[in-house]
């Protein structure tokens, strides 16, 4: 096997932990996989149907569908869209807030075992799975998601970044992958 291909089976292999994980959080709480991939993935702000669709590569209908549920449920409520008027979003209630913190948990034993890594690995990592997805995503294999490499407000250093909007130089570990402030670089 090819270093490559050992990667994707790494790669693979820690995707399917992480899901199983997540769903039997989701499962103890009463929730579908895809309901508890709302919950977790609306932690970090409001998103709009699409944007959700988008990340996880399915259609709008079946997003709709499950937030509707989810609304029913109270855990989400929708937001009015300050970038487009016609368009809202979707953001986690009160009640949903506590649901995502107790789904939360499945990450525990991953974060643990990364937490074992030294530092100089953990950098490397994560610098690693940055270049990896940049490269992917310039292959459109992966969406143009809230990336700092994909944004507008981002400007390249060379060790890392410097955001616009918020003034602040970013270090490599610093860069985000999933910021509510993100807006695509045209
Ligand atoms: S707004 Fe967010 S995604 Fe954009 S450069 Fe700043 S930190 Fe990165």
């Amino acid at each position: 096997m090819i270093v490559e291909e050992k990667i994707l089976s790494a790669l693979e292999r820690l995707h399917t932990v992480t899901r199983s994980s997540l769903q039997k959080a989701g499962q103890q709480q009463g929730l579908s996989p895809l309901h508890a991939r709302i919950l977790h993935r609306l932690q970090s702000g409001p998103q709009t149907i699409s944007a959700l669709a988008l990340a996880f590569r399915i259609s709008k209908p079946t997003v709709s569908d499950s937030v509707a549920v989810l609304l029913e449920r109270k855990f989400v409520k929708k937001y009015a869209d300050e970038k487009d008027g016609r368009s809202h979003k979707i953001g986690l209630t009160a009640a949903g807030e506590k649901q995502a913190l107790l789904l939360s948990a499945y990450a525990a034993p991953f974060l643990q075992s990364v937490g074992q890594m030294d530092d100089l690995q953990k950098q490397a990592l994560w610098a690693a799975l940055l270049n990896l997805l940049k490269i992917m995503q310039g292959q459109g294999l992966i969406p143009h998601d809230r990336m700092c490499s994909t944004c507008n407000h981002f400007q390249e250093t060379g060790d890392g970044g410097f955001c616009r909007l918020m003034q602040v130089p970013l270090a490599i570990a610093d860069l985000r992958i999933d910021c509510p402030e993100h807006e695509r670089a045209a």
